[in-house]
């Protein structure tokens, strides 16, 4: 992204959906008493809620939401295929939903990103963070002078070309790449997009920086947009306790935990993903920050962690960061089945006084159910085990008091006697 000079945005071929205020534009009506959710501010409106769209709108056009009764409760982004049909872009029905009202809320997202931008922790920091930042289906993440963002819903594939210029028009933005390629398109019926949307192509060895360790990020092919920046606070956790400790790393991606504990001086380390460009990555960033991150294992984790039980391996720091075990409430008890049987695992290989520090990235499991997952896991391993911290998303991922649902990342540091 060196050069942002070359623009080589695409021009837009979907319908544009602004001008919501216009006379003659589409009603979204809602059932009786589904207006209740609204009026405390919760932007999103289930098929089951509404009682007809008067007007025909195309899939991401703004739609006006009306109450039962006829009151006006404002504005939406309509999506026909997805079971939230409605995300609200505005609870005030006055506003006018267009290019610059759409624009100015990116530029207010990535404003309040300046706390974290301008503390000299980092350089790289999600920008905006879909409806939590009161643009629903838009992440944008920066790193350095490169953002790379998802459009996840049909409202944010309808703005496709105003969310591309308010992200370049940015300061120090060189270069708006788009990794439109999350499951999460499919219920919207959406196919993946992925490539550049403005400015020059991203840096083939672009690096994130963060209290003085540089990650590589794999803009084009790596997890979501190329890095865990959800993770900031995780790495600190680890920083804090890593020193002389034998380190487990499972799930560890491009081994951003590993180049911590590595630096902040853990006797012995151990990596294992299942993901070999990940492991790739992660001797790459080893080097890049001049450590030895020592043992890199491709494996599924289930079965490495068996193995290393069966031979009765101890470690005094293991850090457990699965995917996204449940998508959906529905697959809350499989998924409860499967963190169950990790931290037991975990908890089995903690040598005396050994720490775990444990999460879950699924927003349908909520941080009280976790806990008591992982008590049962500790019980079944017979051990005392004590939480001596909690973990969050970082500051950047906001959990907005009206929209609970953006929280999904917790996490436990826990201690075995
Ligand atoms: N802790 C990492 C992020 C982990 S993301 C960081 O801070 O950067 C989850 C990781 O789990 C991904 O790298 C993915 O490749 C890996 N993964 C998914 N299923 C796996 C399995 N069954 N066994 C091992 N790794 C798996």
């Amino acid at each position: 992204c060196a050069d942002r000079h070359q623009y080589r945005g695409s021009v837009s071929t979907t319908p544009h959906p602004s001008s919501s205020a216009s006379p003659g534009s589409a009603t979204l009506w809602l059932q009786p008493s589904r207006e209740r959710s609204l009026t405390r501010r919760h932007p999103w409106i289930f098929s089951g809620g509404v009682a007809r769209v008067e007007g025909a709108p195309a899939p991401g056009h703004t739609v006006l939401v009306r109450g039962a009764d006829g009151t006006q409760l404002g504005w939406a982004a309509y999506s026909p295929a997805s079971q939230i049909r409605a995300r609200m872009w505005t609870f005030a029905a006055d506003d006018t939903v267009d290019d610059s009202f759409v624009a100015a809320r990116v530029a207010a997202a990535a404003a309040r990103r300046s706390l974290l931008l301008s503390s000299g922790l980092t350089d790289s920091a999600r920008l905006v963070f879909s409806e939590a930042d009161g643009v629903p289906g838009l992440i944008a993440d920066r790193y350095g002078d490169t953002v790379v963002c998802q459009l996840t819903t049909a409202g944010a594939e309808a703005w496709r070309e105003v969310l591309a210029d308010a992200l370049f028009a940015l300061p120090g933005v060189a270069c708006v790449y788009e990794r439109s390629d999350a499951d999460v398109r499919e219920r919207e019926g959406l196919a993946p997009r992925v490539g550049l949307l403005r400015g020059s192509p991203p840096a083939t060895d672009l690096v994130a920086h963060e209290s003085g360790h540089r990650f590589a990020v794999d803009v084009a092919g790596g997890h979501k947009t190329g890095f865990y920046l959800d993770q900031r606070d995780g790495r600190a956790a680890v920083a804090a306790v890593a020193a002389g400790r034998r380190v487990l790393n499972v799930f560890s991606y491009t081994g951003a935990f590993s180049v911590i504990a590595a630096a902040c001086g853990a006797s012995s380390l151990l990596s294992i993903d299942s993901s070999g460009p990940a492991l790739a990555v992660a001797a790459r960033n080893a080097s890049l920050n001049d450590v030895d991150v020592g043992e890199l294992m491709e494996a599924d984790a289930f079965t490495a962690l068996r193995g290393l039980r069966d031979r009765a391996q101890q470690y005094d720091l293991i850090l457990l960061d699965p995917p996204k075990l449940a998508n959906t409430e529905r697959q809350l008890d499989k998924a409860t089945r499967a963190y169950k049987d990790l931290n037991l695992l975990a908890v089995k290989l903690l040598a005396p006084g050994g720490v775990l520090l444990t999460w879950s990235c699924s927003g349908a499991m909520s941080m009280d159910l976790f806990q008591k997952v992982v008590a049962g896991a500790a019980l079944d391993a017979k051990r005392d085990v004590r939480i001596i911290g909690r973990l969050h998303q970082p500051s950047d991922h906001p959990v907005p008091l009206a929209f609970p649902e953006a929280e999904y990342l917790k996490g436990l540091v826990l201690q075995a006697d």
